[in-house]
């Protein structure tokens, strides 16, 4: 019989926090700018800089660990983590390796068994590099020190992941967390959260882990599902022909839908660490800690069950809403104008979720004013506009944020609600379609249908069809 073979994965999770400044300079955090134009010395590693710690980073990461029902380490330290490379111009991180900020905490997810924890080894704070530009063309490459020194969380998992589902479960509610708490926009394909992956196998039943590679480079929740089916085909395929896998760092191409081995991957004592000189420890008093605590916003699910109780949403529309955070906020704006929780709910459920799908854009990229939404949402209550017009200026709001009201005006789109022009167009309509006509009278009600479409089309969509139907009717 073939072996059976279990997957294990333990994620590293980076997300860039939304501070203003950078982690240890008054520099911007802003993304893009010039090359090396949001830069000073302390950020560029030049001698007799020091770096100051930017408070804000230690509220934030305190309160993702709180979310994450981590233990705090009120005493913790920075560490050096020394390597060269040409994006990190000091030839050290500053990082934490012995006393992190937060340890021992715990994500549940949902996995078709049921509820699973996956537990947190740590948290900790540290700076991002710069980034290198490898130009082909001149064959050289370049430097851009812009996202050096900015704030980082690095969020590591214990092994117990046992699928790319679990994986992606993980990520998603991680995701969520961080950005209820606003503590990052967690945006995997611009970079602001990055995944390394952890993985290996053993056959079902074995008590001792595999022999486990990294994968980096990951920047999609469908990159990282390939990549993990990918891995461990991979490594199976070894251990059955005998070979052994080796630890390393592995390049997931997400294109050739492979992977490709990096470098031998260092342990800790590679980098040789050491408590960072230039940097006091931190101390986190309990009245800080509390502060932190107490300020933590509403999360994820503690919304989902306010939608559900004080606007009546079906669970199912609860929770798709505030499964973004963006999404949630226009519904509670929206909401806030019009006083009609199920009417908004549709719109973000149905045509809103459509053009996010039509555009390949995630809900975080929405931009129209929830006052947009909520002048159409009355424009066709008051039957100004019927429902396929208001569709259409929509996606005229969803694309350029239009104010629906002025939009109607100018471009004619308001229900016609004279019933004299009404009138006349349904008498011409029986009148040409005298054989539907009979079909309806003979019993065939369903080509009512027909004849309400062709007096629309007769007013060039601007009818309200119900009232055409009923007409309709009383004229058949
Ligand atoms: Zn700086």
């Amino acid at each position: 019989m073939a072996k059976q073979y279990e997957t294990v994965i333990g994620l590293e999770v980076h997300v860039e926090l939304a501070t203003k400044t950078k982690i240890f300079c008054g520099c911007t955090t802003a993304f893009g700018g010039a090359p090396n134009t949001h830069t000073c010395p302390v950020c560029t590693g030049m001698p007799g800089s020091l770096p100051v710690l930017n408070r804000q980073v230690v509220e934030y990461a305190m309160a993702v660990g709180l979310a994450a029902n981590c233990q705090i380490n009120q005493y913790c330290k920075f560490d050096r983590k020394n390597y060269f490379y040409p994006d990190n111009p000091q030839n050290y991180q500053i990082s934490q390796l012995y006393l992190p900020i937060c340890h021992d905490g715990y994500i549940e997810i949902e996995t078709g068994s049921g509820k699973k924890q996956v537990r947190i080894h740590e948290i900790h704070m540290e700076e991002d590099a710069g980034k290198l530009i490898h130009d082909e063309w001149e064959d050289c490459s370049l430097v851009d020190y812009n996202r050096s020194g900015v704030p980082l969380i690095e969020i590591v998992s214990e092994p117990d992941m046992r699928s790319a589902e679990e994986v992606t479960a993980y990520l998603d509610k991680l995701r969520l967390l961080i950005q209820y708490i606003g503590a990052s926009d967690c945006k995997l394909q611009e970079g602001s959260m990055r995944a390394d992956v952890n993985l290996s196998v053993r056959e079902v039943g074995a008590e001792e882990f595999g022999t486990r590679t990294e994968m980096k480079n990951l920047n999609s929740f469908k990159a990282i599902g390939r990549a993990i089916e990918g891995e461990r085909a991979r490594q199976i395929e070894l251990l059955e022909e005998g070979k052994a896998v080796i630890q390393e760092t592995r390049r997931w191409d997400d294109n050739k839908e492979y992977s490709y081995a990096m470098r031998s991957k260092e342990d800790a004592k590679d980098y040789r660490y050491f408590p960072d000189p230039d940097l006091l420890p931190v101390n986190i008093s309990d009245a800080w800690m509390n502060r932190v605590k107490d300020a933590l916003p509403e999360l994820q699910p503690q919304r989902q069950e306010r939608y559900e109780r004080e606007y009546g949403l079906p669970a199912y529309d609860a929770q798709i809403i505030t499964a973004s955070k963006k999404m949630a906020d226009i519904f509670e704006e929206t909401v806030a104008l019009v006083s009609n929780p199920k009417k908004v709910s549709n719109w973000l459920m149905v045509e809103t979720m459509r053009l996010l799908k039509e555009k390949n854009q995630e809900p975080e990229d929405l931009r129209f004013d929830p006052e947009n939404l909520a002048k159409l949402i009355r424009l066709t209550e008051d039957g100004s506009v019927n429902s396929s017009v208001a569709k259409e200026v929509f996606e005229k709001i969803f694309t350029d944020d239009i104010d629906p009201e002025v939009y109607v005006t100018e471009h004619g789109l308001k229900t016609v609600n004279d019933d004299g022009a009404l009138e006349e167009v349904v008498c011409k309509v029986l009148e040409e379609n005298s054989k539907v006509v009979e079909e309806y009278r003979s019993g065939k009600e369903k080509v009512l249908g027909f004849l309400v479409g062709q007096v629309m089309k007769a007013m060039k969509g601007k009818a309200n069809p119900a009232k055409a139907g009923e007409l309709l009717k009383k004229k058949l």
